[in-house]
């Protein structure tokens, strides 16, 4: 296949290890098309561990050439959490030399093979991390053309960070920019680079695809003894299809169909990507999480003063939504601590007002609640055999939801007073003129307003407090730490 560099295949064989002035290069880390990596440390100084990527110069044709002054030119100007940080770079008469922060946790292809699948909680952690680095360079119109789980990288052992690494392949892209040269590998490569037609950055979307595929499932979704068995597989017209038996989420098995769509006009967009509820990049761990918890817990704050208590429950259950990762975000213990109490603080208050907002509660609705159910009694007493089945029928299911409210059986209650309203509504306009009709037109409106409070609660309710969320993501971190302790030795 034309790679864009053939001399690349040579630096993979370099066998003299360089010798460099400032650094001790210690063992070998890894080794790509590209180049040797190895692990090293500075000679004066705090001792500070880095990776060393070296690059036999004799190697490199004009094309490599050319995509290693691109890879030096973006590494020195990305920064980010989730991208691997260019530190400086050297070179002598033979070797050109990256230095890289270094990451303790090799590489995402050793991470799989050693655990054979991740668990889909782990895979979305990496996978919104990797979400985070993309929307960065999104956001420069780069597009990196070589994701594969050897160019991704994970900081240590237990409760790695993944970090993107290798731009040997990157490219600043604009809208409507399109390339036609091959870069990347077959396995992670887009139909569209395969089948040599032109293409545009959407080729990372098919790439973290592939990997989330491989992640889930244990092996690329294409995976082939030659090139030719891929080529036909990436060709065939068959939608990719999840491995029969392997249970997913709807969300995750959505994502991944809508990411592995050979037509780029029909994959997933970096924007849908961005926010798809897999991903969820908005209530990911980041810088932004405690400024949009803030907001949102003041504005809480200020409606929780103001009496607006439904409103007030409704921003506090936003702000916890962003409080949870921003406690994750966290890297100061202390700091840590003070956010996790804040937001005991805040779930106590919010489930406070929603047993306050319980219909019964309120003294009006309770003085209401006794003039309805006097109003009730004497309007049954009004209704009798003669009347309508339908009508008989009514009474009874208000008495009904009356009975269940009281028993806080809300669900219920809202249903047979809507139930109820809906007959009312229809025959109050026949019911002749007369005490009646005027009791009858009070007690609808009092069930009306019995009814909505009763629809403000329940949907008060429905506010997630983020109680078990909170529990759930620190149990994720231990998980995810000790599965890393068990598995990247
Ligand atoms: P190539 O361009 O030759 O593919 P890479 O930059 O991908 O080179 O590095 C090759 C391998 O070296 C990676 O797959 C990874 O296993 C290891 N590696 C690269 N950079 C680092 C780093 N900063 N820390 C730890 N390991 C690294
Ligand atoms: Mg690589």
């Amino acid at each position: 296949m034309a790679r864009p560099s053939s001399a690349k295949q040579n630096v993979v064989q370099q066998t003299v290890v360089p010798q460099l002035k400032q650094y001790v290069l210690t063992e070998k880390i890894g080794s790509g098309s590209y180049a040797t990596v190895y692990k090293a440390y500075k000679k004066t100084g705090i001792r500070e561990v880095v990776a060393i990527k070296c690059i036999l110069k004799s190697s490199l044709n004009k094309s490599s050439t050319e995509n290693l002054l691109t890879e030096i030119e973006l590494l020195k100007n990305l920064k980010h959490k989730h991208i691997v940080e260019l530190r400086d770079f050297l070179w002598d008469s033979k070797f050109i030399y990256l230095v890289m922060e270094y990451c303790g946790g090799g590489d995402l292809s050793r991470f799989i093979r050693s655990k054979r699948t991740l668990p889909e909680r782990i895979v979305r952690k990496f996978l919104q991390q990797i979400g985070l680095a993309m929307q960065y360079l999104h956001s420069f119109n780069v597009a990196h053309m070589d994701l594969k789980p050897q160019n991704i990288l994970l900081t240590s052992s237990s409760n790695p960070i993944i970090k993107i690494a290798d731009f040997g392949f990157a490219k600043p892209m604009m809208e409507g920019d399109e390339m036609r040269v091959m870069r990347g590998s077959p396995l992670y490569m887009a139909p569209e680079i395969i089948c040599q037609r032109s293409y545009d950055a959407r080729v990372d979307l098919w790439s973290i695809g592939v990997i989330l595929y491989e992640c889930l499932f244990g092996r690329a979704p294409f995976a082939s003894s030659s090139f030719k068995e891929l080529g036909e597989k990436i060709w065939d017209s068959k939608p990719v299809e999840l491995p029969p038996g392997v249970e997913v989420s709807d969300d995750c098995r959505d994502l991944v169909l809508r990411l592995l769509r050979r037509n780029p006009d029909e994959r997933i967009s970096f924007e849908e990507f961005f926010v798809h509820p897999f991903v969820d990049l908005m209530h990911t761990p980041s810088p932004h999480c405690i400024e949009h918890a803030k907001k949102l817990v003041s504005a809480a704050v200020a409606k929780d003063s103001e009496g607006d208590y439904k409103s007030a429950v409704s921003h506090y259950c936003d702000a916890l939504a962003f409080f949870v990762p921003a406690i994750h975000y966290e890297n100061d213990p202390a700091k840590k601590d003070a956010l996790r109490a804040k937001v005991r603080e805040y779930m106590g208050r919010a489930e406070a007002l929603k047993q306050m907002l319980k219909p019964q509660r309120k003294i009006g609705d309770m003085l209401d609640r006794s003039q309805s159910s006097s109003g009730d009694e004497q309007l049954a007493g009004m209704i009798d055999e003669g009347d309508s089945q339908e009508l008989q029928a009514a009474m009874k299911l208000i008495q009904a939801a009356v009975k269940e409210e009281v028993k806080e059986e809300f669900e219920k209650a809202l249903n047979h007073y809507e139930m109820a309203l809906g007959v009312f509504i229809k025959l109050l306009p026949k019911e002749p003129k007369g005490p009646r009709r005027d009791l009858l037109a009070q007690q609808v409106e009092r069930w009306m307003s019995r009814a909505e409070d009763i629809k403000s609660y329940l949907a008060v309710q429905s506010f997630n407090t983020t109680t078990s969320d909170t529990s759930k993501q620190e149990e994720d971190d231990t998980q995810s730490s000790v599965m890393n302790q068990c598995c990247v030795q």
